[in-house]
């Protein structure tokens, strides 16, 4: 059994309550047999027979072919992997019952690779709909099943979730839930269980919600017992923002006064600044920054990309350095022994403020005094790589995340519900809205026309290469064949190209030349995608527009649109277009609101791509479904707040049931 006991644990299952929550993933109807006549291709159906025929055809690739016959017909079964056993066991007078999808063949239906089961004739059928259960390599369906109907005769599950908690109300209790999940009578209604909208499945899902939000809670009452340290020297803050070029807005003041009050107090800090690209977001980071430096403590900024990392450093170097802030720069792309200085200096706490990339959590790399973590892109990084730039100082640190992408409703409800949020709602002023095209790849010579005359107008264009997803060479390729193609077709014009294998420093040059505006046009990878400031570049050209996602869409666009010339972005796409990616340049047609574009983008795709804990490869959520369950999320929120006032015992049970070797990554 030691080898049954470690395959179950593999599926996560330790205890007779796990093996209980231990779900079907769909349901088979094997109650009810269909005569071979009767049979309708491509419908799963059960069928039982005798074996009139078998034998093994063909040459070089062999087939085991029988022939099965009931009252009403006959039916092929055709086996192209088998056994030499199988022969036997299929041999001519043998009765099967047999489960597949039939298709129409040269000589009536026909199954292929069946599963089947000898019977006696006249062996019963289940009476109830049979689970199929989600399993690893080496445990059978029989085995999960027997367990599971062992650990059901025995179970004795209380209740955690109080009676008068009103999403409970007409819903199964928990045990009974579940006895019916895993042995659906034979007339629960397959559509209910599979779109999990049974009862008994939203008792579940209920349950599953009630405690992350406990856990949740949990975390964010452990965050505030403990203990940081409290930034509180303002007078840094305050000669930064004399030095800056411009007034924040109305929607930066509010950001930066929650963000500044949060630094002030000896709890941990976690919040996320969310704005739409452009909005600003770069300027609460820095007087985050001023605050912490001003206070004695070191700062550190990650962000999820060379460029990215690299605009944030440049634009706060000399606003830094005015201040007498002593600012460095990590990133991997750096020499050897670059890094080491950097580091031994961080370390040696003559660093004030660190920005970099991924190369800021290798596990050399010091911040003693660290006491502010800022990262850009928050979703871009998973929750490990987050805890570690935590875990650099000596004590836990403040910490700050931006992003331009806004968390959905429930999303923010149930897996940021630990996160206190600052919205930056406004743009500064003087910005233009871009316009967005929809041009056909067929019209790319008219384009070319309305590039050049751009650029002789002294305006400058960002050309971003097609996406290739399944091939970076490939990728780099195109960029590299493009920026050929058009140095030719836009001569004399200056044409740069900058993507992700460029060393640093030839980047940075490339970046420089089209900032003072050397370069007229330059053709990007979708390394510009985020962070990229030049106010003058008023054009973007997007080839094959229908490849990329929502998201990258939109950043790239916010690109443009930076300086006070009207702005255009030209999505250039190849017909004929999928469903989805008709769907998506739709949404960029008709707006360039980051929220809305975002709402869209959940409703064709679903919330999997905002959850950073995907990228930990623990799911938190077995069974409930954020967009489909939202009115249950709500819901559990409520109970969940009942629950710790009331019962703190049952919150415990509750946790334990549903939680097991879940949590580490809450709170993070
Ligand atoms: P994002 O939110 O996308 O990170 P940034 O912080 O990069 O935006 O800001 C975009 C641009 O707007 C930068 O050039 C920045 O200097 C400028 N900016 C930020 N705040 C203001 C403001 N209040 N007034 C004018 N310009 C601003
Ligand atoms: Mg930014």
């Amino acid at each position: 059994m030691p080898d049954t006991i470690e395959r179950f644990a593999k599926l996560g299952i330790r205890r007779e309550q796990d093996l209980l929550l231990h779900l079907p993933l769909r349901y088979e109807d094997q109650t009810r047999l269909t005569r071979i006549a009767e049979l309708r291709a491509g419908e799963l159906s059960q069928v039982e027979g005798v074996v009139t025929r078998s034998e093994i055809s063909g040459r070089g690739r062999r087939t085991l072919l029988v022939e099965l016959r009931d009252d009403s017909g006959t039916l092929s079964l055709r086996f192209f992997h088998f056994y030499g056993s199988q022969l036997a066991q299929l041999a001519q007078g043998r009765r099967l019952r047999v489960i597949g999808e039939p298709r129409g063949g040269l000589f009536g239906m026909e199954i292929v690779h069946p599963r089947y089961r000898l019977v006696r004739e006249g062996a019963p059928l289940p009476d109830r709909l049979t689970p199929v259960y989600p399993t690893a390599a080496g445990i059978g369906q029989a085995t999960i099943r027997s367990a599971v109907l062992g650990a059901l005769k025995l179970a004795d599950l209380a209740d955690t979730v109080p009676t008068d908690c009103e999403a409970v109300r007409g819903l199964p209790t928990l045990l009974n839930a579940l006895k019916l999940l895993h042995e659906p009578p034979p007339d629960t209604s397959l559509l209910a269980l599979e779109e999990r909208e049974h009862p008994a499945w939203r008792r579940v899902i209920f349950e599953e919600l009630l405690a992350q939000q406990l856990s949740l809670r949990q975390a964010r009452a452990a965050r505030a017992g403990r203990r940081a340290k409290a930034l509180r020297e303002r007078a840094l803050v305050e000669r930064l923002r004399e030095q800056l070029p411009f007034a924040l807005t109305g929607a930066q003041q509010r950001a930066w006064k929650e963000v500044g009050a949060d630094l002030a107090r000896a709890q941990p800090t976690n919040r996320l600044v969310q704005g739409d690209v452009g909005s600003g977001k770069t300027v609460i980071a820095a007087l985050a920054a001023a605050q912490a430096i001003g206070s004695g403590a070191q700062a550190a900024l990650m962000a999820p990309t060379e460029i990215l990392a690299e605009q944030h450093y440049r634009k706060l170097a000399p606003w830094m350095q005015a201040l007498g802030v002593r600012i460095a720069w990590l990133s991997s792309s750096l020499k050897e022994s670059e890094k080491r200085q950097v580091r031994a200096q961080a370390s040696a706490g003559e660093i004030d403020l660190l920005v970099g990339t991924h190369a800021l959590i290798e596990d050399a790399v010091e911040l003693p005094r660290l006491a502010l973590a800022i990262v850009d892109e928050q979703h871009r990084f998973g929750v490990a790589q987050r805890l570690a730039l935590r875990g650099k100082g000596s004590k836990l640190p403040h910490q700050l995340m931006m992003s331009a992408t806004p968390i959905p409703r429930t999303l923010a409800m149930s897996y940021y519900a630990d996160l206190d949020v600052s919205v930056i709602d406004e743009l500064p002023p003087g910005r233009t809205p871009v316009l967005t095209k929809l041009l056909a790849e067929s019209r790319r010579d008219e384009l070319i026309e309305r590039v050049r005359a751009a650029a002789q107008a002294g305006r400058q264009v960002y050309w971003v290469c097609p996406l290739i997803e399944e091939s970076e060479a490939l990728e780099l390729q195109t960029a590299i064949d493009t920026h050929a193609r058009l140095s030719q077709e836009l001569a004399p014009l200056s044409v740069g190209l900058v993507h992700g294998r460029l060393a640093g420093a030839d980047k940075q040059a490339v970046m420089d030349a089209f900032t003072r505006g050397q370069l007229q046009v330059l053709v990007a990878t979708t390394v510009i995608e985020v962070g990229v400031d030049v106010p003058n570049a008023s054009l973007m050209v997007i080839e094959h527009a229908e490849r990329f996602g929502l998201a990258q869409l939109h950043q790239l666009r916010g690109r443009v649109g930076r300086g006070s010339a009207e702005s255009v972005c030209v999505l250039l796409y190849r017909a004929p277009l999928s469903p989805t990616a008709r769907e998506r340049l739709k949404v960029m047609y008709e707006t360039t609101d980051g929220f809305e574009i975002a709402r869209r983008d959940l409703a064709i795709r679903g919330p999997g791509e905002f959850l950073g804990a995907r990228q930990s490869g623990l799911p938190m959520l077995r069974f409930a479904d954020l967009d489909r369950d939202a009115d249950l999320v709500e819901a559990a929120r409520d109970c969940a707040s009942r629950m710790l006032q009331q019962s703190p015992e049952a919150v415990q049970l509750h946790l334990d049931r549903w939680m097991s070797g879940r949590d580490v990554f809450l709170g993070a």
